[in-house]
């Protein structure tokens, strides 16, 4: 499997052919914003629909929540990010830009092949310490002479009320487990679900990250895709186990290859974790982590029922048994992993001309549009779009005269459109079709009325 050596291709790619933008391009930007195109918003969709097909259409036990960005702020009270949600910082004194320390030290790890160290289990004197011993430098300007290590909260804090003297200070969510936690006691009872069950939700989550960047790998506003499992205490290990294979069976379905994904334990647990593992990718920057599966114990609802004076007993109508449920959390990131899918799909491919064509291989079920409709002549047009409007009332279809049929085949490669229909003169007078496969570039000759069918049975997934 080939790996993609920078991000700048598909940061160019992405820009020329309407995937993803810089935030508020037309003022200069707007540092780490990025905006999803007329290509990526679709790509972006279709993985978040492949999502919420496996975690709760297709689970017999969970189910979805759309929770508020804005919640009470005794929440991250009780979930502990208003004192603990924090980043080890550090400032360069000399050109005053600010880092991450543990990032400065994986950094240098990964550049000297040390691969045994857990940086995350490390304290802030350590990592200093670390740091000056070993003249890391700041990737700014080269030297190493930085401020002491400081934790920074990641918190976004914006303030609600109508009148300057009245103002309560709220947060933007950093997480979206939150929302699923604050609503297990109305998704339990509105839907009558028994332990074990899940919630899932999708959202946004803002972090003031010290050091975002790699393109969307790590953004202040990103979206989020997050399923709590709750069970009793004792079954915790098995769905942990189980939502580690849930996990990386997602990650392969839409497309990410085996050889590029790997399991990382946690090298130091929370206080009340029980388990914790990563999946990473093997993105252009090497190994990072994709998502992370938690055993959480019964921490957080433990920590609401707390906090919020609410029992979060659940009663077992068999056993007669109550008790806090136990959460197995799956939580991964929907930007980084359109990053990863880019990253694993994008291809430049020697053709027998000599020429060369960048090609997109997104399994078909996430690829943008499915479909391109392509006359191969101007006075073809009208058959064609007859046909093209037809596909549109199934598929996600696009159409395109212009230029000659090859270039018009390179742009469909480009932005990963699995099927390319050309409508010939045949069309007219036989009613027949060619459909190019993208991967192949082999072309079937079908008939029109044989499209759908055509289409269907090679997309679903
Ligand atoms: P990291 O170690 O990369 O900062 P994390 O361990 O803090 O991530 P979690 O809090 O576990 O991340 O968040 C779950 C997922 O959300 C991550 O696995 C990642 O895919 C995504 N994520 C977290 N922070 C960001 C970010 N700033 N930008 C984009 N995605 C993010």
């Amino acid at each position: 499997m080939k790996k993609l050596e920078n991000l700048d291709k598909i940061v160019n790619l992405c820009k020329n052919r309407g995937f993803i933008f810089q935030g508020s391009e037309i003022y200069g930007g707007m540092g780490n914003t990025w905006d999803y195109g007329p290509i990526g918003v679709e790509l972006k969709n279709n993985i978040k629909k492949a999502w919420w097909k496996m975690f709760v259409q297709q689970a017999d036990n969970s189910y979805g929540v759309d929770a508020a960005i804005l919640m009470n702020s005794r929440v991250w009270d009780a979930s502990g990010h208003t004192a603990s949600f924090s980043d080890p910082k550090m400032d360069c004194r000399n050109c005053k830009t600010r880092h991450r320390a543990d990032n400065l030290i994986e950094e240098y790890n990964k550049k000297h092949g040390i691969e045994d160290m857990k940086v995350d289990a490390m304290s802030k004197e350590e990592m200093y310490k670390y740091i000056v011993e070993n003249q890391i430098k700041c990737p700014n300007c080269g030297k190493c002479d930085f401020t002491e290590i400081k934790n920074f909260n990641l918190m976004f804090s914006t303030k609600r009320g109508v009148t300057e003297d009245n103002q309560d200070i709220i947060y933007l969510r950093p997480e979206t487990a939150q929302g699923e936690f604050v609503n297990f006691l109305n998704v339990q009872r509105s839907t009558r679900a028994k332990v074990p069950f899940g919630i899932a939700q999708i959202g946004k989550a803002f972090r003031n990250e010290i050091t975002p960047g790699n393109f969307i790998f790590r953004t202040i506003e990103f979206e989020q895709m997050e399923h709590q499992f709750f069970c009793k205490e004792e079954d915790g290990e098995k769905y942990y186990n189980e939502y580690k294979q849930k996990a990386w069976e997602f990650a392969t379905s839409v497309g990410l290859s085996a050889e590029h994904l790997r399991f990382k334990d946690h090298d130091k647990l929370a206080h009340y974790a029980k388990a914790a593992c990563d999946i990473q990718y093997l993105f252009p920057m090497g190994w990072n982590e994709l998502n992370g599966i938690h055993n959480r114990s019964d921490w957080d609802l433990s920590r609401h029922q707390e906090f919020s004076g609410k029992s979060m007993l659940y009663l077992d109508p068999i056993t007669n048994e109550k008790y806090v449920p136990n959460d197995i959390e799956y939580s991964i990131g929907c930007d980084r992993l359109v990053l990863a899918v880019l990253c694993e799909a994008y291809d430049e491919e020697e053709l027998e001309d000599g020429e060369t064509r960048v090609v997109m291989h997104f399994a078909p079920h996430i690829a943008p549009y499915k479909v391109a409709v392509l006359p191969l002549q101007k006075n073809l047009s009208e058959k064609a779009k007859e046909v093209y409007k037809r596909l549109q009332a199934n598929f996600m279809a696009t159409y395109d005269e212009a230029g000659s049929i090859g270039k018009r085949y390179r742009r469909e490669d480009e932005i990963g459109t699995p099927y390319c229909v050309t409508i010939d003169f045949d069309t007219l007078e036989k009613g027949t079709v060619t459909v190019r496969d993208r991967d192949t570039m082999k072309q079937d000759t079908i008939k029109i009325d044989e499209i759908e069918q055509y289409l269907f049975s090679r997309l679903t997934k």
